[in-house]
C-alpha cells in the first residue's frame, strides 16, 4: 500500500484538526506553507472575486504531458500548486435527461455556467425544451460584480459563449451563422447570435479571437446593417486588436479585444503525430504564424484583472469581479494530434494560472478554480508501444524520450474528447467544495455560494 502523500496528509489534518499546531506537526520541507494554504482554502466565507480558469480538453493526461515536457516528471506546474484538489464528472445528457457519457464544450460549459446539464452543442439552454437558463455571469452582473470572459478561441466559441449567451446550437456564432438556431434570431424575436448577445450583455471585458464573427452584418432589429463590432462601439465598447491596444485600454468603458480572425494562433509548433510514430522531436517554442503583436493568455489575464478591479474601485463597489479565463487550444491541438501545439498551449494556460494565483496571494478573498471542461485523446505510452493510430516521440526538457499516443479516432479524422473525470483544484473562500468526486454542475453552486449570488 502507498503511504499517503504529504499533501493528502496536510489536507486531511487541516480538515479534522484545523489548528496551526496540529497542522505544523508534519516535518517535510514546505509543509507549513501547504498547511496554511489548506487552512485558508477550507474557509467558507464570502469571496470578493472569483477567477475561473478552464483548460479546454485538459484532462490528467494533458496536464501530465505538459508537466513531463516542461518542468520534468518531479516538477510542479502552477496548476499543481493549489492546496485543494478533487475530481469532477463531465457527462452531458440526451434530450430526455439520460446520460451522454462524452460531453462537448457547449454542454459542459452550460453545466458550470447554469448548474443545469444539457445536450451536446447547446449553449446555456435546457436539453429538452430549449429554454434559456440564467448564467453565473448574468447573476454576477445582477449582484453588482464586474465581469470578464477571456479565451484563446473565438470569443463566440462554446466555452466563452456559455456565460453570456443562450443558443440552440453552438454554431450560431455571428449574425450570418444562424441556420441551426431559427428561434434565436432577432427577426424571430430571439436574442440574436452569440456575438450580438455577448456585447448586448455589456460584459466588462471580452478578450479572444473570432473577429470574423464580429465583422458580420446584423440582419434585423435596431442595429440592422451594422457589424457587431460597430454595435459594440455604439454600446460604449473600446475595441482593441493587438497587445498595444490592450495595454492602452482604460477602465471606465467595457473592452472588446479581438486578436485574430479565428482562433488566436498557438504559441508552439512541431511535427504532428503520425502513423507508426515520429522521429524523436523537440518542440519549437515559437510559431511563425503568430504575430509578435498578439498578447499571450497571461497578458490578457493580467489586463482583465486590472480593468475589472479598477472598475469596481471607481464605483466604490464592495463587490469584486467574476472572471473566466480559457486556454482553448489545448483541446484544438489535441483534436489535431499535434503534441507540441498542445503542450505549448497548456504551458501558456499555466502562466495564466500563475497570474491568477499571484493576484490571489495579495487578495486572499479571491476564489481561484482551475479545471477542464472534458478530458481528451493524448496518452503517455511506453516507448516500446506500437499504437495502431497516431503517435509521436518527444525529447523532454529533462532530456528523456516520451511517447504520446493519439488513437481515439481513425488517422486523418479529428481526434475525440473522452468521457473520463477531470481535475478540479481551488484555493480561497468555498474552495473546499471541490474536494472529493463532484459533478460539474456543482461548480455553479460553488461560485454562486462564494459570491453570494441571489
Ligand atoms: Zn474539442
Amino acid at each position: 500500500m502507498h503511504r499517503p502523500t504529504r499533501r493528502h496528509l496536510v489536507v486531511a489534518t487541516a480538515l479534522v484538526a484545523a489548528t496551526t499546531a496540529a497542522v505544523a506537526v508534519t516535518t517535510a520541507a514546505g509543509a507549513f506553507d501547504d498547511a496554511r494554504q489548506a487552512k485558508d482554502a477550507i474557509k467558507s466565507g464570502k469571496a470578493k472575486n472569483v477567477i475561473l480558469l478552464i483548460g479546454d480538453g485538459m484532462g490528467d493526461s494533458e496536464i501530465t504531458l505538459a508537466r513531463d515536457y516542461t518542468v520534468g516528471a518531479n516538477g510542479r506546474l502552477n496548476m499543481d500548486k493549489f492546496p485543494l484538489t478533487g475530481a469532477y464528472t463531465t457527462y452531458a445528457v440526451h434530450a430526455d435527461g439520460t446520460p451522454d457519457y462524452v460531453t462537448d464544450s457547449a454542454a459542459s460549459g452550460t453545466g458550470w455556467a447554469t448548474g443545469v446539464k444539457t445536450v451536446n452543442g447547446r449553449i446555456s439552454k435546457t436539453p429538452g425544451t430549449d429554454k434559456p437558463v440564467r448564467t453565473l455571469l448574468e447573476l454576477a452582473q445582477r449582484n453588482g460584480y464586474a465581469t470578464g470572459d477571456v479565451t484563446t478561441a473565438e470569443l463566440t466559441d462554446a466555452t466563452p459563449a456559455v456565460l453570456a449567451s443562450h443558443a440552440t446550437d453552438r454554431s450560431c456564432q455571428g449574425p450570418a451563422d444562424m441556420a441551426k438556431c431559427p428561434t434565436d434570431t432577432i427577426a424571430a424575436g430571439g436574442p440574436g447570435s452569440i456575438a450580438e448577445q455577448e456585447v448586448n450583455h455589456k460584459v466588462d471585458v471580452l478578450i479572444g479571437g473570432g473577429m470574423q464573427r464580429f465583422e458580420q452584418k446584423i440582419t434585423a432589429g435596431r442595429y440592422k446593417g451594422l457589424t457587431v463590432t460597430q454595435q459594440a462601439r455604439k454600446l460604449g465598447y473600446q475595441v482593441v486588436t493587438d497587445r498595444a491596444g490592450l495595454k492602452g485600454a482604460k477602465p471606465g468603458k467595457p473592452v472588446l479585444g479581438l486578436f485574430a480572425t479565428g482562433n488566436v494562433p498557438v504559441e508552439w509548433t512541431g511535427k504532428a503525430a503520425a502513423l507508426g510514430g515520429t522521429s524523436p522531436q523537440r518542440c519549437v517554442t515559437s510559431n511563425p504564424g503568430r504575430p509578435s503583436t498578439t498578447p499571450s493568455l497571461a497578458d490578457s489575464a493580467t489586463k482583465a484583472i486590472q480593468l475589472l478591479e479598477a472598475k469596481q474601485q471607481r464605483n466604490h463597489s464592495k463587490q469584486g469581479f467574476f472572471l473566466q479565463i480559457e486556454g482553448a487550444s489545448i483541446d484544438k491541438q489535441d483534436h489535431a494530434a499535434d503534441p507540441c501545439g498542445q503542450i505549448g498551449e497548456t504551458a501558456a494556460f499555466d502562466r495564466a494560472v500563475r497570474v491568477a494565483r499571484a493576484y490571489a496571494a495579495k487578495h486572499p478573498d479571491t476564489l481561484v478554480v482551475t479545471t477542464a471542461d472534458h478530458a481528451h485523446t493524448s496518452q503517455i505510452v511506453p516507448l516500446e508501444a506500437t499504437p495502431p493510430g497516431l503517435s509521436s516521440t518527444l525529447v523532454t526538457d529533462e532530456g528523456q524520450q516520451l511517447k504520446v499516443n493519439y488513437s481515439t479516432n481513425t488517422p486523418g479524422q479529428s481526434q475525440e474528447h473522452t468521457g473520463t473525470q477531470v481535475r478540479i483544484a481551488a484555493q480561497g473562500p468555498q474552495a473546499y467544495r471541490v474536494l472529493g468526486v463532484t459533478n460539474q454542475t456543482g461548480l455553479f453552486t460553488t461560485i454562486r455560494e462564494a459570491l453570494r449570488l441571489r
